[in-house]
């Protein structure tokens, strides 16, 4: 096939960013309605993550991951996953925290982007200043000293949603979005010249354990195509892809650049924002990535106390972060690390001093005492002896079970050592789960009793079943009776919602996560 008619072939992968509560849901659910009802190839399929639209018989992926997950997804690696960002501005709130994280990524990681005025239907809609807000934070649209495009649009009346769609399209043909030689591009940063032995290239952006299909992984391809059988590489981890699925759970023979799909049948669950990789020649890649990730371990391997404690006073950085590691699997261990990288900058450098499988154990904190290192816990349960441990050592220990949760903190952690906001997360509350429901349109609210501290909207629920945490969500709203409230404190009862897919039964013992001061 013609390098011309592959690149037309393949389908934008679009990416949502913005404010909360600014419409990005809304304005994807329209989009859906358009064209189903307008097109008469029209299609959709849909689940929490992606939508495959199709416009004017051409494909458009929307990836809308829920806002603390896609602001996670990005820093790390956006500019891989996304082929062009909306940024989605409310008309009547104008630039928010969550715009400005969002111009920030999409600026840093240079991601083509299209500026999306929402609400423009609401009485209160100011289009004109969000426009000239915009050029004081280093966005300049068309028209206003700039290149960048921009529509008005309204998901109520439906306005400006055509052109929406229509100038996405416009967007990639102009820009050369979908070129492959654009993706390979991308890639040479980490892979230097090993870009020419990649056949084939995607990213994972979730991974879970489906009760009917096992380990699966949710991910986007950008290069090439994969099918049945072959073999892919996960960080160093090699595994043969099982069966393939489309968004909409429809097995399909192979999953080409351009398109989400979900993948079965693997041995173990790599994280999210890890690339997967098929290589043309298996040894050299081989032996490239076995080096690369030796480098990661060369510090642990092979220096004394004496000269680790030097490497890392001498490091160049103002600060330097010493890390101690331990994650559940080899392949968890393997596909964070390489991530790390994406949080050092001129003034900080994390520095893996230690990492292994397996639980904490109490030499790892008087390493870590030693070194002034934080100790990351991913996916492992903690003894509480060695929590005790710890304690006495004055080691904190961050335990978390979700990737984005981990990268969260890191982000966290180096914005306060650079003189950030001072928010620290902590476990400010517990409940007791009493009773679950399960609304109609899918949400699950957990009945509870707060048993200790307090509850806050917005907040993490860590929920742990038999001592081991199960999972991770953030409050959606949190009622007493049916009033909404902001917190909720010790020995009240409340329905907290929790959003969709929530694994929490009654019985449940839940820590509540939050920043505080
Ligand atoms: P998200 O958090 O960015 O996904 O925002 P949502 O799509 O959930 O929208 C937040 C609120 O704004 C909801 O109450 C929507 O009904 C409302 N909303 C979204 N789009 C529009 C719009 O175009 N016009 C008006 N009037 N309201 C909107």
């Amino acid at each position: 096939m013609a390098k011309q008619e592959e690149a037309q072939k393949r389908s934008p992968v679009v990416v949502i960013l913005g404010h909360v509560d600014h419409g990005k849901t809304s304005l994807l659910d329209a989009i859906r309605n358009t064209t189903v009802t307008e097109t008469e190839s029209g299609g959709i399929t849909q689940n929490i993550y992606i939508s495959d639209v199709v416009w004017k018989d051409k494909k458009i992926t929307f990836i809308d991951t829920p806002g603390h997950e896609v602001f996670s997804l990005m820093r790390i690696n956006g500019g891989k996953v996304a082929d062009v960002a909306l940024l989605i501005i409310a008309a009547d709130e104008s630039i928010q925290p969550q715009t400005m994280e969002s111009i920030d990524i999409i600026l840093k990681q240079k991601i083509k982007f299209v500026v999306v005025i929402t609400k423009v239907d609401k009485e209160a809609a100011n289009p004109e200043k969000i426009k000239n807000d915009l050029v004081s934070k280093g966005v300049y649209l068309e028209g206003y000293g700039g290149d960048v495009p921009f529509v008005e649009v309204s998901a109520k009346t439906r306005k400006g949603l055509d052109q929406l769609l229509d100038l996405i399209e416009l967007f990639v043909d102009v820009e050369n979005i979908v070129d492959p030689e654009v993706e390979k591009v991308k890639l040479i940063d980490y892979y230097g010249e090993q870009v020419e032995n990649i056949v084939s290239y995607g990213v994972v952006l979730d991974s879970s354990i489906d009760k009917g299909l096992g380990k699966t992984v949710f991910g986007v391809m950008k290069y090439g195509t994969i099918k049945k059988g072959d073999e892919l590489y996960f960080g160093d981890h090699v595994e043969k892809a099982g069966m393939l699925f489309d968004p909409a759970k429809k097995s399909v023979q192979s999953v080409s650049a351009g398109q989400a799909f979900i993948m079965t049948g693997l041995n173990e669950m790599p994280s999210s924002g890890v690339d997967m990789i098929i290589p043309k020649d298996k040894v050299a890649y081989d032996q490239f990535i076995k080096q690369k990730m030796a480098d990661l371990h060369t510090e642990t391997a092979e220096l004394s106390n004496e000269e680790l404690l030097d490497s890392i006073f001498q490091d160049d950085h103002e600060h330097v972060v010493p890390i101690v590691m331990r994650t559940d699997v080899k392949a968890t261990l393997q596909s964070i690390l390489p991530t790390f990288e994406k949080f050092n900058s001129e003034q900080v450098a994390l520095k893996v001093i230690s990492s292994g499988v397996g639980g904490v154990t109490t030499s790892d904190i008087d390493f870590a005492k030693t070194f002034k290192a934080m100790v990351l816990a991913f996916r492992v349960k903690v003894q509480s002896s060695v929590l005790e441990y710890a304690r006495h050592a004055g080691v904190e220990i961050h335990s978390f079970d979700v990737v984005y949760h981990l990268y969260d903190y890191i982000t966290e952690y180096v914005q306060n050592t650079l003189g950030g906001t001072g928010e620290k997360v902590t476990v400010i509350g517990a409940v007791r789960v009493k009773q679950v429901f399960t609304l109609s349109d899918g949400e699950v609210v957990a009945g509870c009793v707060v048993t200790e501290g307090e509850v806050r909207r917005g907040a993490i629920c860590r929920v742990s079943r038999g001592g081991a945490i199960v999972g991770e969500y953030q409050i959606q709203s949190l009622r007493v009776q049916k009033e909404e409230r902001p917190t909720v404190g010790k020995g009240m009862e409340c329905g907290i919602n929790l959003g969709k897919n929530i694994d929490i039964v009654e019985g449940d013992v839940v820590e509540i996560v939050a920043k505080v001061r």
